[in-house]
């Protein structure tokens, strides 16, 4: 199969590396000549673990090449995906100029009968306008489908290739035949839907799981004030295969690229038709708030944070990542900086991309090339990203390096052992059983 990937970001390069690899010829395109001199060279613009091994050698067989000239790529595909991004809005709608930018490029240069599929998460009826707006520009036939997308950045390889379910939106069989055939080999559910449920299963699903997130992290919130706690509540409930254990971690809340956004979309559809969908707005409320527990938690144990010095170790919104887009530590900083806390940051892959996102603010910041370094003569450190790196770290030496022994963990990465013959003072998330050093209860401070 011919196919044709238009946008080469988390999603579109790792679709088309994937197509690759199951033996299909792929042209990936970009309107980001940086990003496919990269991608030609041999490198990824992104981190994303196996990724670049897979790349390599499928261009080196022969069967995935990039570049920017979408008009050549699209020519004589059979399949055609867009994956450009629908990023959010000043009020929350997804911006679909990308889509529709590329649905014009698209339409301009096709010829053939291709199927033509939009896998970037889009409002319900995006696809129809696209399928409108693709035919009012061109007379050549081709098939639309709504595909959405469900993998996880830092395992995005192995969700595409092994993945619970394929959702196809069509009412052409040819079409659905034709992605049945694509994606045949890779097991999980092939679910074929009308075009508009197809668009909504995918708002749907992130809403669902940030739910769960919002879900979890409200009763780690009463867990610290009624003395349970929130991991061994998770873990009671996760055994309920009604429930499941998964999205049940408490913390900072989640951040990233889907998550706010799609929530704030699909409150911004419902608001179209006069609906007020309001528990997904108490998920975004709480889920904003959720972050700045970092901020009381280092004012119950300091007061006035003023001169002091925070490390913050993780900057991307989780880890096996560099996506820093809606990264809770961007919030969490800037709340940092303003109330005058030297803050030193360290992150294992996300630290160039976030210095580029963070503006004005990163000349304030103290940008760090090791954990220990960012923690050197530091008052306390903020752990918001569990990488490994520091959920494997020494105590001992982090001990050490501290001013003060105060460690703040964000995504309740460590257990009591690893804090067992420490004088660490220590908060998490809805484990004020495990909350050692300070007597004073948390105070209620809104931000
Ligand atoms: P991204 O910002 O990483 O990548 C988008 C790419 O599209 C960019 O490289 C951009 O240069 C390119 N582009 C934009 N307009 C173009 C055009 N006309 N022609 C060629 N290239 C163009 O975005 P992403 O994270 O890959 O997300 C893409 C879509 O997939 C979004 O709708 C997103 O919501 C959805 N999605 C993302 C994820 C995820 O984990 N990132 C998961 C599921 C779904």
């Amino acid at each position: 199969m011919k196919i044709t990937v238009v946008g080469t970001g988390y999603v579109g390069l790792v679709s088309g590396v994937c197509y690759a690899e199951l033996g299909h010829s792929v042209i990936c395109v970009d309107k980001d000549p940086l990003k496919i001199a990269t991608l030609q060279n041999g490198d990824i613009p992104i981190y994303e673990p196996g990724l670049q091994e897979l790349s390599v050698r499928n261009a080196e067989l022969g069967r995935l090449s990039f570049t920017s000239s979408l008009d050549a790529a699209v020519k004589g595909a059979d399949l055609i995906i867009i994956a450009v991004g629908t990023p959010p809005l000043p009020g929350g709608e997804a911006n679909l100029a990308y889509i529709e930018l590329a649905a014009k490029e698209i339409a301009d240069a096709m010829e053939g009968n291709p199927v033509v599929a939009i896998k970037s998460t889009v409002p319900v009826g995006t696809n129809e306008k696209v399928r409108d707006l693709i035919r009012s520009r061109t007379e050549c036939p081709f098939d639309s489908v709504s595909l959405p997308e469900f993998l996880r950045e830092g395992s995005a390889v192995p969700d595409t290739m092994h993945p619970d379910r394929i959702v196809v939106g069509t009412d052409s069989p040819r079409a659905e035949a034709l992605l049945r055939e694509l994606h045949g080999g890779l097991g999980g559910a092939f679910v074929v839907k009308d075009i508009r449920s197809a668009e909504m299963i995918k708002y749907a699903s992130n809403a669902f799981l940030a739910t769960k997130i919002y879900f979890i992290n409200e009763i780690a919130n009463i867990c610290e004030k009624v003395g349970a706690d929130v991991t061994r509540v998770a873990e009671g409930m996760g055994y309920d295969k009604r429930i499941g254990s998964s999205f049940l971690k408490a913390g900072i809340g989640y951040g990233g690229s889907c998550f706010p956004k799609d929530t704030q979309a699909l409150i911004q559809i419902a608001g179209h038709f006069d609906y007020e969908f309001k528990l997904l707005r108490s998920v975004v409320e709480v889920n904003q708030g959720q972050r700045f527990n970092i901020v009381r938690k280092l004012e119950a144990i300091f007061g006035d944070l003023e001169g002091r010095t925070i490390a913050v170790w993780g900057l991307a919104f989780k880890p096996e990542t560099d996506d820093v887009r809606e990264a809770p530590a961007q919030e969490i900083i800037g709340e940092l900086l303003d109330r005058g806390v030297q803050v030193r940051a360290y992150d294992p892959i996300a630290m160039d991309n976030f210095r580029s996102h963070f503006g004005g603010g990163a000349g304030r910041v103290e940008w760090c090339s090791g954990a220990l370094e960012a923690a050197a003569g530091a008052d306390a450190v903020c752990l918001l990203t569990e990488w490994e790196e520091f959920v494997s770290i020494d105590l001992a030496e982090l001990r050490a390096m501290l001013r003060q022994p105060v460690l703040i963990d964000g995504r309740n990465a460590f257990r009591e052992q690893d804090l067992a013959g420490t004088d660490f003072v220590y908060y998490s998330v809805g484990r004020p059983g495990m909350t050692r050093g300070v007597k004073d209860p948390v105070p209620e401070l809104s931000y």
